[in-house]
């Protein structure tokens, strides 16, 4: 069987998945499913707090979703089906219950696979989709601050591969590309813009997620802010990404004379172009046209 394929951007829901690949068999009970799911895990329970549903994820398919009600250190659950197991301190479980249908419906029989990295081994996951996070400008509610609490922790987790890949320069830059190219931030563009910011491509296996000021550069919060990025098909990512273009507060494409008339012909561009800008884009942009483009 096909199991239809989520990204990232499917996911909408706050969501910490749990593998359950070794303790899984076929035509369990519901109750064992659930048993098996709830715990114990060794996780970091006040980020596990933020999540509002746990998934039940055998060999990268969701087999369950509940809604969870509460967390408890695991001498305070009580697993049915399962014998009493010596309880390791410092190890939590969930209760909770079965999933609202909707919610079950948009996640079950679904595959997750591609959203782990190769040999990723912690059984336990964390969805916490940005777009439930951003603020509304002047918000400054708790819901503000856990999430630019998750934007750090997954530009963190993305650092930290870095630095133990010991790389630099340009092989650092390629790397940090793959990774926000898998990740959230082209998800956020993508659900922003449906083709190249510049041209008509629109194939999304093609389109790049472009940092107007690059991660290098970039606080922590800029690196991935959906207004610090434009989509743009490879041609156009890469003319931008090396300075040979970039486009004045109104959106206006500056042309670099490193190009010539061939060039623009053949790499499609023209002083008529323009961007559509966001407020926000403006202040990006501006770091863009002083430190990256040449003219
Ligand atoms: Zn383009």
């Amino acid at each position: 069987m096909d199991n239809e394929i989520l990204m990232y951007e499917d996911i909408t829901e706050n969501i910490i998945a749990i593998k359950v690949n070794h303790s899984y068999k076929e035509n369990m009970t519901e109750d064992e499913l659930y048993d098996i799911t709830r715990g114990y895990w060794k996780i970091d329970i006040k980020k596990a707090k933020h999540a509002d549903y746990a998934i039940s994820v055998y060999e990268g398919i969701i087999k369950e979703v509940y809604k969870i009600e509460k967390w408890l250190p695991a001498e305070l659950i009580r697993r049915t089906t399962l014998p009493d197991a010596e309880v390791r301190k410092g190890r939590y479980g969930f209760d909770g219950k079965v999933a609202e249908k909707e919610i079950r419906d948009k996640y079950i029989d679904k595959s997750i696979a591609s959203l782990y990295k190769r040999g990723e081994a912690n059984p336990i996951k964390y969805f916490f989709p940005i777009r439930n996070c951003v603020p509304d400008k002047n918000e400054l509610t708790n819901k503000g601050e856990r999430c630019n609490n998750v934007v750090i922790e997954i530009v963190q987790e993305i650092e930290e591969e870095i630095r133990s890949l010991n790389v630099e320069g340009e092989s650092k830059k390629a790397i940090i590309n793959v990774r926000v190219n898998q990740g959230i931030f082209r998800d956020l563009l993508l659900k922003r813009y449906n083709r190249c910011c510049l041209c008509r491509v629109e194939n999304r296996t093609l389109l790049i997620a472009s940092h107007i000021k690059p991660w290098i550069e970039s606080e922590p919060k800029e690196k991935l802010d959906v207004d610090n990025g434009f989509l743009m098909c490879p041609n156009h990512d890469r003319l931008f990404d090396k300075g040979y273009i970039t486009f004045d507060n109104d959106g206006n494409i500056m042309i670099s004379d490193r190009l010539t008339e061939i060039d623009k012909v053949f790499l499609n561009v023209n002083c008529r172009m323009h961007i559509e800008l966001t407020e926000r884009n403006k202040r990006y942009l501006k770091f863009h046209r002083e430190n990256i483009f040449d003219r």
